[in-house]
């Protein structure tokens, strides 16, 4: 039985008081989430956020990591550093980050790899375009996306992974994709996992994000390979993000 896991990713929002005020509404209503709570916050917030963490059971992720291991790479965080701050979890391959920054499916299993090597569990974004689902191409881009995994990383690593099945269409657009469609991605990722290893196939949460919201989520996560959630806009009020954490039968 694999766990639920809700995953707030705050991307650049912030600031030294509004995140107090933010994670003392989570902390509060955190007994009753129905799974794993996590929240992924700007880089320079992971001390501040880690403090105010500590002892709640609510893990602290990162929201990107860099893809070499230390030395002369401005601007870079490593794994080892984000370890250090008390991380659990780093989002790797976001579209934001696939489309602002030029990040290729090599990087991504790069990124994987260094996380695992540090201790941190990789939530990977996978998805397609609006342009890629139109044009019948999402099992071609689900398929480059997660081989370009499992063709750098070992079994045993896969079995680290969570995966995040994200249709750039849905993203911070307010359209979240049917719990129909979520579902049948999901299936073939599982399946894909699985082609490596067996047990990454049972074991590998898939999280489903885009636009979900409390009025959607029950919806979706009924769906049996829908194991949570990667929740953006609506992890950035306390009680939203909880409704979500709660939405689960
Ligand atoms: C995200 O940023 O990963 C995300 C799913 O955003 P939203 O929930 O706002 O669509």
């Amino acid at each position: 039985m694999r766990r639920k896991l809700f995953v707030g990713n705050w991307k650049m929002n912030g600031s030294l008081v509004a995140n107090g005020v933010l994670l003392k509404g989570v902390r509060a209503g955190a007994q009753e989430a129905r799974g794993e709570l996590a929240v992924c916050v700007p880089a320079c917030y992971l001390a501040q956020c880690s403090q105010i963490l500590s002892m709640s059971g609510i893990a602290l992720g990162a929201q990107d990591v860099s893809s070499h291991t230390v030395g002369a790479y401005t601007g870079e965080v490593s794994a080892r550093m984000l370890q250090d701050f008390g991380c659990r979890y780093v989002i790797i391959g976001h579209s934001e980050r696939r489309e602002y920054h030029g990040e290729t499916d090599e990087e991504v299993a790069q990124k994987a790899q260094r996380a695992l090597a540090a201790g941190l569990t990789p939530i990977i974004c996978v998805g397609e375009t609006l342009a890629e689902r139109e044009a019948s191409l999402t099992w071609d881009v689900i398929n480059r996306q997660i081989k370009a995994l499992l063709s750098l990383l070992e079994p045993a690593e896969v079995e680290g992974l969570v995966v995040a099945y994200e249709p750039v269409w849905a993203v911070g657009t307010g359209k979240n994709a049917t719990p129909e469609i979520a579902q049948e991605v999901h299936v073939a990722i599982r399946a894909l996992l699985a082609q490596k290893s067996a047990e990454a196939g049972k074991r590998v949460r898939i999280l489903y994000g885009g636009s979900m919201r409390p009025e959607n989520a029950l919806d979706l996560l009924q769906m049996p390979d829908i194991d949570g959630g990667l929740i953006g806009g609506a992890s950035l009020k306390a009680d939203d993000f909880l409704a979500i954490a709660k939405a689960v039968l």
